[in-house]
């Protein structure tokens, strides 16, 4: 018997899959389609989406059908016949966003913005001479974002566009620690508890200060300058002082930070900051950490499984103010197993009084098997969820911190975004860039990807390996593809 999860995308007479599946992930996430593209749809799979471009009396007739869990519409409409593919393609997802949103009730804050980056799309239209009201009204009306998605978009490509930086040869550094003192139980990251990763980190720090010295050959050699350094996992601090005192040796030894605008160490969690390793990330020259309480509430911190209070985070940060430190970042996720509404309102209120100089909040949804049809535990969570994020996206800003990146996470209900809030003048320029990909990203450390971004906007990848044990027995293979690196970067000063 088929089950009932299962879901199939038919297309016909039109080559618009990718987008058109990508419009029908936004109402129903984390499932896999059987796609079928201008054949027979297999026999007696429960759900069906149909979408199709045909010609009628000198027109093109586009239609939207589909059978979701017993229920079942249709929308269609005409297009002149020789309209473009690009209005051919928003007209035909535009159809079914209709029709879905029809039937399940739902409005995604985020319209029809699906692959498109929001602030990347407002900076796009704003460096070609809109105004910022103009840009916003093109989300509005050609995407459907919400009034609020569309207000936080713009302001933070206001903030975003005259820090970004112009020059291809401008690049960022990251170093990759990829270990923490336990595993938190929504972890997405390749990540390693201490607890089986200790005897491979002394190996490690060797070659990773190996490959740093290697990206110090070639830094100069290609003619480019370092504006930023990030040195993330994992939880970097996770290492002893006198580990990380080496990394970074190595950083002030091979690379020249006189053009570098930030240099930042992600603290992370409490229960690894010491005044030992601030005092070496303070001397070895890092202009900025991250203390990441993610919640301040006890319960939630030991249902995620943090071995650490909500007090010690706050003596974290206020170590970190004391020994000096005058740009700290707090991280915080809305969505926690176990957090309420209230729980995080009181979290978010708690952080604010401490004043770092900017707070990131991430959102945590469901990723899979999530199904707007038959959870209503799940609406009830993006309820939840997006509450959480709107009190920031008000409470932040009026206290006088500015959103300046954000980034919206694939298949998740209700599509909710990351946003990064901060003081003016403290916007972390590596967080923007990552998630911006305007800017060639050296990446040194196990499961790091270096990214070469030409001047037409092509990227070029390359993935180091993924766990710490094959990036210490294969470093001499890795290290081959640094080749590879030499040649695009030819390419790129060409
Ligand atoms: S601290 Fe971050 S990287 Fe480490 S286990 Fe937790 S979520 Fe993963």
């Amino acid at each position: 018997m088929m089950e009932d999860k299962q879901y199939v995308l038919i297309f016909r007479g039109h080559s618009f899959g990718y987008e058109v599946q990508a419009t029908a992930k936004v109402f129903i996430p984390g499932v896999r389609f059987i796609l079928c593209e201008n054949g027979d749809a297999p026999e007696g799979v429960p759900n069906r989406i149909l979408t199709t471009i045909s010609p009628e009396d000198g027109s093109l007739l586009l239609t939207a059908a589909a059978e979701l869990h017993g229920k079942s519409g249709e929308k269609r409409r005409t297009l002149p016949a020789d309209a473009p593919s690009e209005e051919q393609e928003l007209a035909l997802c535009r159809l079914l966003y209709d029709l879905l949103q029809e039937m399940t009730g739902y409005t995604p804050p985020w319209g029809l913005l699906t692959g498109i980056r929001p602030v990347r799309k407002v900076i796009q239209c704003l460096d070609a001479g809109m105004t910022a009201e103009e840009a916003g009204n093109m989300l509005r009306e050609r995407y459907l974002v919400s009034e609020k998605k569309m207000q936080l978009a713009v302001d933070t490509a206001l903030v975003q566009q005259p820090i970004l930086p112009h020059s291809a040869k401008e690049i960022g550094l990251y170093i990759s620690i990829p270990f923490c003192p336990t595993r938190c139980s929504y972890c997405s990251f390749v990540s390693h508890s201490m607890e089986t990763a200790k005897a491979l980190i002394p190996g490690y720090v060797e070659k990773l200060c190996e490959e740093i010295a290697v990206y110090g050959e070639i830094i100069p050699a290609y003619g480019l300058t370092v504006q930023s350094v990030y040195i993330g996992g994992g939880t970097p601090t996770a290492i002893s002082a006198e580990q990380l005192r080496t990394v970074m040796e190595a950083v002030a030894k091979h690379i020249d930070l006189s053009h570098a605008r930030e240099y930042t160490v992600e603290a992370g969690r409490a229960d690894t900051i010491t005044a030992e390793k601030l005092a070496v990330i303070r001397e070895m020259g890092a202009t900025r950490i991250s203390v990441n309480p993610q919640t301040l509430q006890d319960s939630v911190l030991e249902a995620i499984g943090r071995r650490h209070t909500a007090q010690q985070a706050v003596d974290a940060f206020l170590l970190a103010r004391e020994m000096g430190f005058d740009d700290i970042n707090m991280d915080l996720i809305a969505g926690l197993p176990t957090d309420t509404y209230d729980g995080f309102a009181d979290t978010l209120g708690r952080v604010m009084a401490l004043q770092p100089d900017s707070i990131t909040v991430h959102t945590l949804t469901l990723k899979r098997s999530a199904d707007l049809y038959q959870s209503e535990t799940a609406e009830g969570t993006i309820g939840e969820v997006e509450r959480m994020a709107a009190l920031s996206a008000k409470l932040l800003p009026e206290g006088g911190w500015r959103p300046y990146y954000l980034y919206r996470q694939k298949n998740t209900v209700g599509n909710l975004e990351n946003v990064g809030y901060a003081r003016p003048g403290k916007e972390n320029l590596y967080n923007i860039l990552i998630m911006d990909e305007t800017q060639t990203i050296l990446g040194a450390g196990c499961g790091a990807s270096t990214k070469i971004v030409f001047p037409d906007g092509d990227i070029a990848r390359i993935m180091n390996y993924k766990f710490p044990y094959e990036y210490i027995d294969r470093f001499e293979k890795m290290m081959e593809k640094k080749q590879t690196l030499r040649e695009l970067l030819v390419k790129l000063g060409q």
